[in-house]
C-alpha cells in the first residue's frame, strides 16, 4: 500500500475514478481494500481520522483480542498493523482526515465528495463507516463555539503552528499528555489542565510529564474550565475551577483534547433509510437502499448482527462480489482461491520476498 496520506494531499484537483470507493479505514475497510485487490478490483480509501484503524487504534489499541480466526492473540493496534501489511502488495492509497460529505449518482456511477474538496466517481460505494466518524469531544462552555479556529483547538495538525506560544492543553488522555511533552520545547510556556491528578494515559508517558514538570518544563494545574475569555476578538484566558479556589490562566492557544466521540455527521442525511445510526442492508451481499452502496461492519444493520471484527470482513468480502458486478458489467467472474490465481499469488509473494 502506498504510505496513508495525509488530509489534503492532492485533493481537489480532478475528479479521481476507481471501481470501488471506501469510506472507513477501520478494520472493516482495510479487510476490503484486501479482497478488492483479490478479485482484481481498484479501490480509493478515505478516513476522517489521521491514521487509519478506526475503533482498534483509537480506542483500545494495547487491548488483546482473541476472536480473530487463525490468530490466537493479538492487540487491537498488531491487528490493525497486520491488515496495512496484508493491502500492501495492491498499491491502493488512503486519503487520512478526509470525512465522507456528499453522495450523487453520476449516470450508473457514484459520485462521492469528502471534506477536503475531492472529488471520487467510483462504481460501487462500500460503507464501512463504524459508528460514524469521530469527532472531538467540544468544551463543555457556551461561548466555546466562537473561539474555534481563533485560539480555541481540537487537534495539533503542526506543532510549529504554536512555536513561542503560550499553550493551555486540557485533557488528561494519551493526545493531551504527548503533546504537553512534545510541545514543550517549541512553545514558550506549556501548561497542562486535568480534572484530576490521574491520568488515562500510558504510565510511562505520564511518568514523563511528571518528570518535565519536576524540570519545569510543564506547568500541571488540577481544575476545570469555567469560563473562557476575549481580547480583541480571539481567546485570550480562562477562569479554571481548582480546589483551591478560581484560578485566571492567560494563554495565546486552548488545546482541548478531551478525546474523540462518534458521530454520523452528513451520512446521516443520505438517502439510505439509516435507523439508529446504522444502515439496514441486504445479507445476501449488504448492499443498501442504494444500487452498489454497501455497507459493512459495525454500521451495517440486520437481524442478529454482530458487531465483531470477523463479521466486518465477512461482509466486505460478499459486498465486493456484488460490486464486482457493477464494475465490470461485462464480464463474468469466476470463481477462484487466492491459492489457485497464480497471477495473484506471484504479486503477493513478490511482495512478502520485497
Ligand atoms: P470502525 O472500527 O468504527 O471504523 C470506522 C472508521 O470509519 C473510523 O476510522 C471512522 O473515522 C471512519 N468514518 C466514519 N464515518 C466517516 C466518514 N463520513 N468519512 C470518513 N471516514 C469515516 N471486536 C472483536 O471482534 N473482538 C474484540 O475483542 C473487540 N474488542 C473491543 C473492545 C472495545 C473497547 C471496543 C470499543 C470494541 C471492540 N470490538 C471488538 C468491536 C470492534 O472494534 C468493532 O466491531 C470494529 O472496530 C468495527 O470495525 P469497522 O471497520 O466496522 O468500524
Amino acid at each position: 500500500m502506498n504510505e496513508p496520506q495525509k488530509a489534503g494531499s492532492s485533493a481537489g484537483e480532478s475528479v479521481e475514478s476507481t471501481d470501488v470507493a471506501i469510506i472507513g479505514a477501520g478494520p472493516a475497510g482495510l479487510f476490503a481494500m484486501f479482497e478488492a485487490g483479490v478479485i482484481g478490483l481498484n479501490c480509493i480509501t478515505i478516513d476522517a481520522l489521521d491514521r487509519p484503524g478506526g475503533q482498534c487504534t483509537e480506542l483500545y489499541p494495547d487491548k488483546p483480542i482473541y476472536d480473530i480466526p487463525a490468530v490466537p492473540r493479538c492487540t487491537a493496534q498488531e491487528l490493525v498493523d497486520r491488515l496495512l501489511e496484508q493491502c500492501e502488495p495492491f498499491g491502493y492509497p488512503i486519503y487520512l482526515g478526509e470525512r465522507a460529505e456528499t453522495l450523487e449518482r453520476a449516470g450508473e456511477r457514484w459520485e462521492l465528495t469528502t471534506s477536503e474538496g475531492r472529488v471520487i466517481n467510483a462504481a460501487a460505494v462500500l460503507i464501512a463507516a463504524g459508528n460514524g466518524a469521530f469527532v472531538p469531544q467540544r468544551v463543555g462552555l457556551p461561548e466555546a463555539e466562537r473561539f474555534e479556529g481563533r485560539g480555541l483547538h481540537y487537534a495539533v495538525r503542526q506543532a510549529e503552528r504554536f512555536r513561542g506560544r503560550r499553550v493551555l492543553i486540557a485533557g488528561g488522555g494519551d493526545s493531551a499528555l504527548d503533546w504537553a511533552l512534545a510541545l514543550r520545547g517549541i512553545a514558550e510556556q506549556v501548561v497542562l489542565l486535568h480534572r484530576r491528578t490521574a491520568y488515562r494515559a500510558a504510565p510511562a508517558t505520564a511518568q514523563a510529564v511528571m518528570a518535565a514538570h519536576e524540570a519545569g518544563q510543564i506547568e500541571i494545574v488540577t481544575g476545570t474550565l469555567d469560563a473562557l475569555h476575549e481580547s480583541h476578538g480571539v481567546l485570550s484566558g480562562a477562569r479554571v475551577k481548582t480546589l483551591q479556589g478560581d484560578r485566571e490562566l492567560v494563554f495565546d492557544d486552548l488545546v482541548a483534547l478531551f478525546g474523540l466521540v462518534p458521530d454520523l455527521g452528513p451520512l446521516a442525511g443520505w438517502p439510505l433509510r439509516a435507523r439508529a445510526g446504522r444502515i439496514p442492508v441486504d445479507t445476501s451481499n449488504y448492499e443498501t437502499a442504494l444500487p452498489g452502496v454497501f455497507a459493512i461492519g459495525d454500521i451495517a444493520l440486520y437481524d442478529n448482527k454482530q458487531k465483531l471484527i470477523l463479521s466486518g470482513f465477512h461482509e466486505g468480502s460478499l459486498a465486493l462480489r456484488k460490486a464486482y458486478t457493477y464494475a465490470r458489467p461485462d464480464k463474468q467472474r469466476t470463481h477462484v482461491h487466492s491459492s489457485y490465481d497464480a497471477a495473484l499469488q506471484e504479486k503477493l509473494n513478490a511482495h512478502a520476498h520485497e
